[in-house]
């Protein structure tokens, strides 16, 4: 039986990987749960799976939880914080890391610390701490797994011996695809003005607004050329980024003999959830057969770098290195927060990322006191030229 905390349970990720647990009872059981600020979607999610502990961000929000639990008689441990999270981080077996951008950081480490097993879709904590983070992983024999579907059918795309060396492997590249999100055809000198419903209206996936919004802007596919360079040891010139607006191909990985392997499916998290959390066996995930016979054309295209300035962005912060992805993913956090409180436009999004990037020098990713110190600044900097640009 093995204990499974979720960091950031009443996500999109995480309500998909209670639905796969609950598939198999006989495999799983739910140490801790954790949410931010949703005290009554958190309080369900603990009278269907019971967990020993549950954790939320505020005093008041633990009150409130506890209150909702002593009613239905639930005995569950609740407390909040980032130490709580930590705690419930090193606790368990399997930790979900599923809590949205950097403050998913202390907990994903507290496990990596405690040696657990990782199942990491928080791609920001990857991109702010890099190296740290791996080494950590390494150190204490930690076991991390991509949940990202890129990551995850890369993972699957490559051998079991893989040790983080392409050519080692004979891996010529990785090869991440990108749905292009929903302004892919849209006219650019239209996108100043769409709102954040539209950009939140993903054509294939299902998630959260800020990884939408990430979509839209594709800064979601240049973390995931930070995070493939950091799980699969790939330089930035042998990561290519291919456009697939049907997600049916979720990545693949060209050998040096000419060989493409690629992992297929319908687009639902639940199946990279149920592979990591199986692995290396095989379970339900509750996702229909892809019925290839149905589908009309598999299309690829280039990415448009002027389109998607984001993406170009990620790329020169992953060739500057050092704590230059702190940056990048700091000033993007601010501004997509920004933009989905409307106070700045969807351009707005490159604009402040841009110029953070160009007027912030980056140094070296030492410790991950720099990290943060770098992260600190860059949201500073980035809440700065927001209260520029704001309406
Ligand atoms: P959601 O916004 O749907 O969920 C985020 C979760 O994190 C919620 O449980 C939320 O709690 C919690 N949370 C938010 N802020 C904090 C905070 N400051 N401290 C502690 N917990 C917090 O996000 P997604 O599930 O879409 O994404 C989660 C992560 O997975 C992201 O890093 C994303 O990039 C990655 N990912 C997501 C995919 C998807 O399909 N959704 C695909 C690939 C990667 P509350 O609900 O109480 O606010
Ligand atoms: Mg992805």
């Amino acid at each position: 039986m093995q204990q499974v905390t979720i960091l950031g349970a009443t996500g999109s990720i995480g309500i998909s990987t209670l639905d796969v647990l609950a598939r198999h009872p006989e495999r799983y059981r739910v140490y801790a749960l954790t949410a931010h600020s949703k005290v009554d979607e958190l309080a369900a999610q603990c009278v269907q799976f019971r967990p020993a502990r549950a954790v939320v961000g505020s005093a008041e929000a633990a009150a409130r939880l506890s209150a909702m639990l002593r009613e239905r008689d639930l005995r569950c441990d609740v407390s909040y914080g980032e130490a709580a999270l930590c705690e419930v981080a090193a606790e368990a077996d399997t930790v979900m890391a599923a809590i949205v951008g950097a403050a998913g950081l202390a907990p994903t480490l507290a496990a990596a610390r405690a040696g657990r097993k990782i199942l990491l879709a928080n791609k920001e904590a990857l991109v702010l701490s890099g190296q740290l983070f791996m080494d950590l992983v390494e150190r204490h024999g930690a076991v991390l797994l991509p949940i990202d579907s890129e990551h995850n059918a890369i993972f699957q795309s490559l051998p079991m011996s893989y040790q983080r060396a392409p050519a080692a492997s004979g891996v010529a590249k990785v090869v991440l695809t990108a749905s292009g999100g929903p302004f892919l055809k849209r006219a650019v000198d239209t996108l100043e003005t769409v709102t954040p419903d539209e950009a939140c209206k993903h054509p294939n996936w299902s998630m959260g607004r800020k990884i939408s919004v990430d979509s839209a802007t594709m800064m979601n596919k240049g973390l995931e050329v930070i995070e493939a360079h950091w799980l699969f040891g790939a330089t930035a010139d042998q990561i290519e980024v291919v456009i697939h607006p049907q997600s049916v191909i979720h990545s693949m990985v060209s050998y040096v003999d000419g060989s493409v392997l690629a992992q297929l499916g319908n687009p639902d998290m639940r199946t990279p959830i149920a592979h990591a959390l199986a692995y290396p066996e095989r379970i339900d995930s509750g996702v229909a057969q892809l019925d290839l016979t149905s589908m009309a054309a598999l299309q690829f295209e280039k990415p448009d770098f002027q389109r998607f300035p984001c993406l170009a962005l990620a790329f020169d912060a992953l060739r500057a290195g050092g704590t230059a992805p702190s940056l990048l993913n700091a000033a993007n956090e601010v501004a997509v927060e920004a933009f989905l409180a409307r106070r700045i436009g969807f351009r707005d999004i490159d604009r402040v990322v841009g110029r953070v990037m160009e007027e912030n020098d980056h140094g070296a990713a030492s410790s991950i006191e720099a990290v943060l110190a770098q992260d600190a600044l860059a949201r500073a900097a980035a809440t700065n030229i927001v209260g520029s640009l704001a309406r």
